[in-house]
C-alpha cells in the first residue's frame, strides 16, 4: 500500500529514510534548506523542495497536512527541530517522528506531542556495545527505558542443554520468547527443546536481568 511521508531535513539519518522510502516505492516529499541536497534528491524522492521546516505558511503550502507521516531529521539545530514539530502537532499531522539530538531534546519532543522519537546514535552505540562486549550477543533492542529484547547465539555454556536445564525464567528473570534455527523461528520454544550450536535465542527482559543472563551465560570466559 503506497503510504504519503514527508522527510524534513536530509542528513545522513534523514537522507538514508528517505531513500529507502523512496526504494520501497512510497511516495516522499523530501524538505531541506539547503540547496545541494535538495538537488541530490530531486531523482530520489517524487518531490523535493527547498523549505524552511519552521515556517508554517510554507509547510500548509507544500500540502504537509494532507501526509500521513512527517520524519522530523532537524540534528543539530535543537530548536528549528522543536519549532518544526510544534507546527506540525499543531496542523494535526496523523504520525510524528522526530530525530532526538540528546536526552533533554527526547524529553521536550515527547511533551510537545511527537508520536515516536529515535535517538539513532544513542541506540545504535548501545547495539554495538553489547556486541563487543560478546560476539555471541546479535543484537540489542530497547522496548523501554528498563526493558530490552537481546538476540544471542547458544555459546558453549548453552549447547546441549535444555531450556528446562538452563530455566533462564527463574534463573535470571528473562523469557526466552523465540529460537532461530537458520531460517526457521520457533516461537514459545518448547520446555524440553535442548539447544545447538547455532541457535540464536531471542530473550525479553528487564535491563538488569539481561544484563546478569548475558554475563552468566553469552559471555564466553577466556
Ligand atoms: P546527520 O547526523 O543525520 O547527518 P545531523 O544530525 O548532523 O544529521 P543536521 O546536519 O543538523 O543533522 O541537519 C540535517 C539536515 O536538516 C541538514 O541538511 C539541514 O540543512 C536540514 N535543516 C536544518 N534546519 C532545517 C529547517 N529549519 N528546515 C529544513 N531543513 C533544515
Amino acid at each position: 500500500m503506497k503510504r504519503d511521508y514527508a522527510v524534513i531535513g536530509l542528513g545522513r539519518f534523514g537522507g538514508s529514510i528517505c531513500r529507502e522510502l523512496s526504494m520501497e516505492g512510497m511516495q516522499v516529499l523530501a524538505i531541506d534548506l539547503d540547496e545541494d541536497k535538495i538537488h541530490e534528491f530531486k531523482n530520489i524522492a517524487s518531490h523535493a523542495v527547498i523549505a524552511d521546516s519552521t515556517d508554517e505558511t510554507t509547510l500548509k503550502e507544500l500540502g504537509i497536512k494532507n501526509i500521513d507521516h512527517v520524519i522530523v531529521a532537524i540534528g543539530d539545530n535543537i530548536q528549528a527541530s522543536i519549532l518544526t514539530t510544534v507546527i506540525l502537532t499543531d496542523l494535526g499531522i496523523k504520525k510524528i517522528t522526530v530525530k532526538a539530538q540528546n536526552d533533554y531534546h527526547e524529553k521536550i519532543l515527547n511533551k510537545i506531542g511527537a508520536d515516536h522519537v529515535v535517538h539513532p546514535e544513542r541506540d545504535m552505540g548501545k547495539r554495538i556495545a553489547h556486541n563487543i562486549i560478546s560476539n555471541n550477543i546479535l543484537d540489542y533492542l530497547e522496548l523501554s527505558d528498563d526493558h530490552s529484547i537481546v538476540e544471542v547465539k547458544a555459546g558453549e555454556k548453552m549447547v546441549g542443554k535444555s531450556l528446562v536445564d538452563l530455566d533462564i525464567r527463574a534463573n535470571y528473570g528473562c523469557n526466552v520468547v523465540a529460537i532461530k534455527q537458520d531460517k526457521e523461528i520457533n516461537v514459545s520454544p518448547e520446555a524440553e527443546y535442548t539447544l545447538q550450536e547455532d541457535d540464536i535465542l531471542i530473550v525479553i527482559g528487564a535491563d538488569k536481568d539481561i544484563s546478569r543472563f548475558e554475563k552468566q551465560l553469552v559471555i564466553d570466559d577466556d
